[in-house]
């Protein structure tokens, strides 16, 4: 809404409104209502290219944007704030911000040092058919063969899966058929859901990269050029909008807006890590205490999380 596209969006978001989190083998459960919470949708899943597209054609409709196609950027200059582009245009500015992704041309560029975490694991995209339609509830499992996290869409017996699994259980799971994988998610999914049928869409490559700093001189990193997370908590585009909202209050001061921004992104960052505790399973499982599941049992934890993963906390 404040960035004003989400009528342009309702048409194709299919609302959330209820997300259940547990795992295989185990009692914990957590438990998030839209009801609960006493807001309209936990959250939305939009078809990223319509997100894309109307992000963009909403920021070129604005008079003094002026946007330019880029092939390459070759050099930047933080002494003249200059940025060479397509080999020879010079750009001169007195900020710039890059938000070019995971492989950040501009963070090379700068010589900005990485962290980098876990380079092999992967996340398979599946659409599921439903023999019933889905109640608006999007559910995470965590299994020995990895994190299945289920999505509703906006026909009502279709479902997104996102199947999230290290470099060892992909390596496990190879041999399965397709029948092979229908059975395991029919069986993990039991009771709750009527899968008929999978179909594989894509696949990405996952790793944490934190860069480790975000601000340089007059410069910015921003969106997954600063910080590329786990799928797990599905917080990487929020932390991408939360990077923008703070840079438009902070932009006069970099230190400043480095400052803020670190402190919130470091709250997702041990969300995702401790989600991702339970990933190799049951290796950690067993050896974990009071964890991410045990919260439904203490309400205002788990009010306080809710907030924070909708993107309503500070
Ligand atoms: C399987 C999966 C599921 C996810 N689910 C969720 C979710 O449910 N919720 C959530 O919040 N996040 C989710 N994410 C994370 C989310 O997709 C990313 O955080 C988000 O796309 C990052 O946006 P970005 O614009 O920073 O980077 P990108 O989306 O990578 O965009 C970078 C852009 O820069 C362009 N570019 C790169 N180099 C150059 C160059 N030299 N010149 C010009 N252009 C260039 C690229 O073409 C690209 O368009 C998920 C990610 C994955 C992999």
């Amino acid at each position: 809404t404040t960035l004003g596209v989400w009528d342009a969006l309702e048409a194709v978001a299919c609302p959330i409104l209820s997300v259940h989190v547990s795992e295989a083998g185990r009692l914990g459960v957590a438990r998030f209502s839209a009801h609960e919470q006493k807001v309209p949708a936990l959250g939305y899943v939009v078809p990223y290219h319509t997100l894309q597209k109307t992000l963009y054609e909403k920021m070129a409709s604005h008079k003094n944007v002026f946007v330019k196609s880029i092939q390459s950027v070759d050099a930047i200059d933080l002494n003249t704030n200059t940025i060479t582009i397509n080999q020879t245009q010079k750009i001169q500015t007195d900020l710039i911000i890059a938000a070019d992704g995971t492989q950040s041309t501009c963070r090379r560029l700068l010589a900005i040092p990485v962290i980098e975490k876990n380079p092999k694991d992967i996340a398979e995209i599946h659409t599921l058919t439903l023999s019933e339609p889905h109640t608006h509830t999007a559910y995470e499992r965590f299994t020995e063969y990895g994190v299945l996290a289920v999505l509703p869409l906006l026909e009502k017996n279709k479902m997104q899966l996102v199947w999230t699994m290290t470099e060892r259980i992909a390596e496990k799971i190879k041999t399965w058929d397709e029948e092979h994988r229908l059975q395991f998610l029919q069986q993990t999914f039991e009771g709750r859901l009527a899968i008929q049928t999978m179909k594989k869409i894509s696949e990405f490559p996952l790793k944490t990269l934190i860069a480790k700093q975000q601000t340089l001189s007059s410069f910015v990193l921003l969106g997954n050029a600063a910080h590329t997370i786990y799928p797990v908590a599905a917080q990487g585009f929020n932390l991408g909008l939360r990077d923008v909202s703070l840079l438009q209050q902070y932009f006069l001061d970099l230190p400043l807006y480095e400052k803020k921004v670190s402190t919130h992104q470091k709250k997702i960052y041990n969300i995702t890590s401790e989600l991702l505790g339970l990933f190799e399973l049951p290796l950690v499982g067993c050896a974990r205490g009071a964890g991410l599941l045990n919260v439904d049992l203490i309400k205002p934890i788990k009010n306080k999380l809710a907030k924070r993963l909708m993107g309503m906390a500070p």
